[in-house]
């Protein structure tokens, strides 16, 4: 058991190895200004670090060096087996530093030690071994042609790729990309968020020790609006593999627009329905998933389940049963091993969640429990679990996401009722039920506008099945074997004889 002063004092040496500069071509390098931006933990909001503050000659730099690795094409036209090769050997090496990977993720987002070493970094480690696996086992295709001619199609990397990424799993999602995003032989440029930069920058000095040629992952820190728009406004970028709000998401398709028209994929916000018909028996189990569909990770998760629609035959005993796990989810240093609930990401952030529940208060709406900000004494942005009850389905709390520790529980009566409900906001990343009926869950299945739902389990699928969204969710799929797509263009090559 590591005490969370020992922890700290491990940190502190993890972090102080990561200098405040980007890592490009093979190593960290000054940058064009020099300036840099304070690095705050969630966890006590002092200062851990400095991190660069990269600007567009930065950027230039990075993307001149993933475009020179590219053309080289020592990476891109590496025997498959070689390059699956490099690849597991770099999750191996993730995976012999995965408690220092672990502790750094926790300090800098402020989620709990429990979640980074038990989720964050072992599912890390398994996209990329998912991916590198696929190398060697995906195939193009060849076309029915006459006997004189053979067509062909081959799949072909982009070039240069470019990651932006979020801080709630910050090494989590950008593994999503750069896992098949490499696995098909593309150079990368990525700029995680300026909370949350730590796990990127030793992840790129990994990806060297492993043996990847330098140049084919490089890692840009610094602002969204520096940094991230000189990225996305790049001529040599030709994809911007996105995952974050939907402002940013705009913003990246006008950039896409207004320089190389390169190619863009959004997986942004949600609005999830988490619904209950009065038929399924097990009460006590949906009032589990309930809570923690909402409240993992401090509620910051695009696939949160932050409507509850609940049948209301059940509604009093479903409340009771939710209310009381919520309140013994009580927020603790995420340092330490047994905190199940940490921090959330920035105080701004936490201030902008507490203002949703001075809102829910201002409109007489019923706060069960929570509602308010926790461990104010150790100068960290904790949140108590929160649950509103009664909350009108085009109330603003029912349809903007807020991305922090907040239930809004809804009644219906019917099934069509349910339905509208549930499709009745802009968004369409995830949805969930809970019912005996057969018939039910294949008609809900049908008629949910959702990229993922989810019967009698919540969020319930892996790696192995694509993740993405409907409608202003986002578009373009993450994981499976159908993300390989997206870092390729098709390429057919024909043939005549004589
Ligand atoms: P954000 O959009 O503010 O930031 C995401 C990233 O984009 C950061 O690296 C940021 O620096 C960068 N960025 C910001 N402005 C930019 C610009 N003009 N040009 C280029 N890059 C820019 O989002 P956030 O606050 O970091 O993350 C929370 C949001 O992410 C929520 O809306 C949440 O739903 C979404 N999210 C979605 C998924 C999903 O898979 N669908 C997963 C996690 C988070």
């Amino acid at each position: 058991m590591i005490t969370p002063d020992d922890a700290l004092a491990h940190v502190s040496l993890l972090v102080h190895s990561l200098p405040p500069q980007p890592f490009v071509d093979g190593a960290f390098r000054a940058t064009a200004h020099g300036e840099t931006l304070d690095n705050v933990s969630p966890r006590d909001g002092t200062s851990i670090n400095r991190i660069a503050r990269c600007t567009t000659a930065d950027v230039d730099l990075a993307v001149a060096n993933a475009k020179a690795t590219f053309d080289a094409g020592q990476w891109r036209h590496m025997a498959p087996r070689d390059r699956k090769r490099l690849l597991l050997h770099f999750a191996d090496l993730i995976e012999a530093q995965a408690e220092d990977f672990a502790l750094l993720e926790c300090i800098d987002t402020g989620k709990p030690i429990s979640a980074t070493r038990s989720f964050d970094i072992p599912q890390a480690i398994n996209t990329l071994r998912y991916y590198a696996e696929a190398i060697d086992k995906v195939y193009g295709e060849v076309g029915p042609s006459p006997a004189s001619r053979l067509s062909y199609a081959v799949h072909e990397p982009l070039g240069v790729i470019g990651v932006i990424v979020p801080w709630n799993f910050p090494l989590h999602l950008a593994m999503w990309k750069i896992a098949p995003a490499l696995a098909t032989g593309n150079t990368l440029v990525m700029k995680p968020s300026e909370l949350t930069s730590l796990t990127a920058l030793k992840l790129a000095r990994t990806a060297i020790e492993g043996g990847l040629p330098a140049g084919v992952l490089n890692v840009v820190t610094g602002l969204g609006h520096e940094a991230g728009d000189a990225l996305a406004r790049h001529m040599d970028v030709q994809l911007i593999a996105f995952t974050g709000s939907e402002r940013t998401g705009r913003q990246l398709l006008r950039a896409a627009a207004d320089s190389n028209l390169k190619r863009v994929s959004l997986e942004l916000g949600g609005k999830s329905p988490h619904i209950v018909f009065a038929d399924w028996q097990d009460l006590d189990m949906v009032a589990t998933q309930a809570a923690w569909g909402i409240f993992y990770n401090q509620g910051q998760v695009c696939t949160a389940g932050s409507r509850l629609l609940v049948e209301r035959a059940v509604m009093e005993t479903v409340l009771d049963r939710v209310t009381a796990v919520a309140s013994n989810i009580i927020p603790a240093d995420p340092l330490d091993e047994a905190t199940n609930l940490g921090a959330l990401s920035s105080k701004g952030h936490l201030e902008a969640v507490l203002a949703q529940v001075d809102r829910a208060r201002a409109d007489g709406l019923s706060i069960l429990c929570g509602g308010q900000a926790a461990r104010t004494d150790t100068g960290g942005y904790y949140m108590l679990p929160t649950i509103i009850a009664d909350v009108p389905s085009d109330h603003p709390l029912a349809q903007e996401e807020i991305f922090g520790p907040l239930l809004c529980v809804t009644a219906f009566d019917t099934d069509d009722e349910a339905l509208n409900i549930a499709n009745g906001t802009r968004y369409g990343l995830a949805a969930g039920l809970w019912t005996a009926s057969m018939n039910r869950a294949h008609r809900f299945a049908d008629a949910l506008v959702a990229g993922m739902v989810w019967i009698n389990g919540w969020d319930s699928c892996d790696i192995t099945m694509p993740f993405g969204g409907f409608r202003q969710s986002g578009f373009g799929r993450d994981r499976s074997i159908h993300a390989l797509e997206k870092y390729c263009d098709v390429k057919v090559i024909s043939h005549t004889f004589g």
